[in-house]
């Protein structure tokens, strides 16, 4: 993967060259209805100004959380959507003159990770996932070249979480490494075989050895437990590894050796989405199931493993934040305390069955809500042994 920089730090995508693309011919301009428009120089401004006299009235401080000042335009369209919703801006003036926060529309959210400065898409933006390649918009070399151009900061960036198990120092080296990867795991049948690499990879970053066969038996579990033969087609496999380096930044908190067994969590469940009657899938699926689910992903990955409360935490505490907390779910928790006790722990799954019908496969919505809500305290509360 190529180096690039902002003012001097690394800047980093975390997906490979071409890997996520646009039509915006083909699409309803969601990015144009109610944009905030981020303002790269006053040059910019001065060209807004002159086609519209009285929008800089519609100033709000930031763009995207970064300090960027912006024009906020109405809901229902921007002044300079025209009737085949293209930007008059652009088609009059060039491409140039529009907004900066425009032109690098949908790679807009900036954030510090340690020393580098991560780029990530906003899936306002119905993205598709295309071909790896070295030249065009949809580069690598393209996305730095509008990012130079729009004069994005080198600072001023929100912080993305640290991983609870390495610093950003060791971390980045280790999503580059998974970002190069994808590229030859974009044509296979399962995303097991990445997510195996994934894990290692993760454990050798931690000095760790790891055995083979580990992310096997993660998929084996979870569809055990949902009750999900649901086979998710190429294209699904394709979209989730071309995502992947996107969904581990979406999640740093988590461990990295921790993540590549929630992303089969997700391979699976995306799977099962494709498969519901009316679906249309498209890359956004994967990330609204990542983003809505997270919790419920992080229970089904870790079916297997022990669950250890960390120390100075307890449970109850936890479970405080949660909005509803039902029976099934408490016994649960409380057993979960019990069994970091014991000689001989028991795995997850085997403390969800003893609550037989309440975790019964298939689950029922109350069983999911339920997990939800395991997956939130076991987030913040405990750690994972791997049986
Ligand atoms: S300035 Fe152009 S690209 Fe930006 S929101 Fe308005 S119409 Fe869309």
């Amino acid at each position: 993967m190529k180096a690039y920089l902002l003012g001097g730090r690394p800047l980093v995508f975390p997906f490979f060259s071409g890997a996520l693309r646009y039509d915006c011919a083909g699409c309803e301009a969601p990015c144009c209805k109610g944009a905030a428009l981020g303002i790269g120089s006053s040059r910019e401004l001065v060209t807004i100004q002159q086609a519209q006299p009285k929008a800089p009235l519609f100033a709000v401080p930031s763009f995207h959380q970064s300090q960027r000042l912006a024009l906020q335009t109405p809901a229902e369209a921007c002044w300079f959507l025209d009737k085949k919703r293209r930007c008059r801006l652009e088609r009059v003036l060039g491409h140039l003159a529009k907004p900066a926060g425009c032109r690098l529309f949908p790679f807009v959210r900036f954030k510090n990770a340690g020393e580098t400065v991560v780029v990530l898409p906003d899936f306002l933006c119905p993205l598709l996932v295309g071909a790896p390649t070295a030249v065009g918009p949809a580069s690598h070399d393209g996305l730095a070249l509008e990012i130079h151009q729009a004069q994005v900061g080198r600072s001023g960036h929100k912080e993305l979480p640290v991983p609870r198990d390495l610093p950003w120092g060791d971390a980045m080296p280790l999503e580059r490494r998974v970002v190069e990867e994808a590229e030859r795991h974009l044509f296979e049948e399962s995303y097991v075989p990445y997510a195996e690499l994934q894990y290692l990879l993760a454990l050798a970053s931690l000095g760790i050895d790891g055995k083979e066969g580990a992310m096997r038996k993660v998929e084996e579990s979870l569809r055990r437990f949902i009750g999900a033969s649901e086979v998710p087609s190429r294209e699904a496999v394709r979209e989730v590894v071309a995502l992947t380096g996107v969904l581990r930044m979406q999640a740093s908190s988590l461990p990295r050796r921790e993540v590549p067994a929630v992303l089969v969590a997700l391979s699976v469940m995306v799977g099962v989405a494709e498969h519901l009657r009316g679906a249309v899938r498209t890359p956004r699926t994967t990330v609204s199931i990542w983003e809505a689910h997270l919790p419920l992903l992080y229970v089904l990955a870790h079916l297997g493993s022990r669950p250890v409360v960390k120390s100075g935490v307890t449970l109850r505490e936890a479970v405080g934040e949660l909005p509803t907390v039902r029976a099934p779910l408490l016994k649960v928790l409380d057993e979960v305390e019990r069994n970091g006790r014991r000689g001989v722990a028991q795995p997850l799954e085997d403390i969800l069955r003893v609550q037989h019908e309440a975790f019964a496969a298939p689950l029922s919505a109350d069983a999911v809500a339920m997990l939800h809500g395991l997956g939130r305290v076991l987030l913040r509360a405990c750690t994972f042994v791997p049986l």
